[in-house]
Parts: C-alpha cells; sequence; structure tokens
C-alpha cells in the first residue's frame, strides 16, 4: 500500500470512530462541516454549511423509489437500477443536496448489484451509524449534509481500505468527468 493511501485510510478509519463517538450529538446541530469537492473532483477546502432539509422539495423532484431510499432509508432491488456498474470517470454526488459523495476512481464491482466503493471521497461527507433494523447490526452510511440514506458500509471491501461501501444507485448522481479542452 502506498504511503498516501495508507494515510488517506487511516484518517477515514478515525472519522468513523470519531463520527460514531459523537453521533448523538452531531444529528441534532444545525451545521456540519463537509469538504467542498469540484465536478472535476478537486477538493475545494472545508466549509461549515447549514444542515439541508428539504422534505417538500424531495418530495416533488425526487423520484418514488429515490425518496423512499433516501428519506425512508429504503432499498432498491439489487440489478434493478440501470447505473449500479458504471464505471466511468467521474464523482457522485448526493441526490439530494448534491454534497460530494465517492469518486469513480474508488469504485469497484462487487457482484451485489449496488454501486459499491472502498471510500468516500471525504471521510467528514458521509455520517456512519449503528443500525439494528431487521434484527441484525449493519453501519449505515448517510450524507453528512442532509442525512439522506445512502447504504451501509462492510469490512469485506478490497484494498487498500478493505471497506465496501455498499451504496443505492438512486440515492446517488453521477457526474462525468469534463472533457480537457
Ligand atoms: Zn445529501
Amino acid at each position: 500500500m502506498q504511503r498516501r493511501q495508507f494515510l488517506f485510510a487511516l484518517s477515514g478509519l478515525v472519522a468513523v470512530y470519531a463520527t460514531r463517538s459523537f453521533a448523538a450529538t452531531e444529528s441534532g446541530k444545525d451545521t456540519v462541516t463537509i469538504m467542498q469537492v469540484s465536478d472535476d473532483g478537486k477538493a475545494l477546502g472545508r466549509a461549515t454549511l447549514a444542515k439541508v432539509r428539504k422534505d417538500a422539495e424531495w418530495r416533488k423532484r425526487l423520484s418514488p423509489l429515490a425518496y423512499h431510499v433516501t428519506r425512508e432509508q429504503g432499498t432498491e432491488r439489487a440489478f434493478s437500477v440501470p447505473g449500479y456498474d458504471r464505471h466511468e470517470p467521474g464523482l457522485y454526488r448526493c441526490v439530494c443536496c448534491d454534497n460530494a459523495l465517492f469518486d469513480a476512481k474508488t469504485k469497484y464491482d462487487s457482484g451485489t448489484g449496488w454501486p459499491s466503493f472502498w471510500q468516500p471521497i471525504a471521510p467528514e461527507n458521509v455520517r456512519n451509524i449503528e443500525d439494528r433494523m431487521f434484527g441484525m447490526t449493519r453501519t449505515e452510511v448517510q450524507c453528512a449534509l442532509c442525512d439522506a440514506h445512502l447504504g451501509h458500509v462492510f469490512d469485506d471491501g478490497p484494498k487498500p481500505t478493505g471497506l465496501r461501501y455498499c451504496m443505492n444507485t438512486v440515492a446517488l448522481r453521477f457526474v462525468s468527468l469534463p472533457r480537457k479542452s
């Protein structure tokens, strides 16, 4: 593993644990600090922003499935939504609030029928929450800016992190990498 990748992975893990211990206080807060990222994948710096809460707009703008997944913790059926297996360069934003979530460079084919990534674009842009639904203990992944449910993270992913961010296609908006002119 390269040193930079290792450090990034390490910072992600630290953020996971930090986020967990602060989860109770974080969820009630009105602001959150995230990394802003341009459409061509450049980190623009951290910004502390008001949490996005636009339920009426989401009900109108999102498809019924995207609303159900993101706002009601639903799950799309595996292999059912076109785009789960996309591998073009670009980045993935939150379908609700446009927060940058994943770089296509960290996407891989997990064979599950859901888009899978081994690392978020910035650890602070997602939040991990223990999920005890259906009698299983899993780690839910939410958008840090608007609390959208995105999917779950598991520890059976590939190197360098060993993590599998198993996301819902409908929770993500793909932005293809602008062509250089
Ligand atoms: Zn969001």
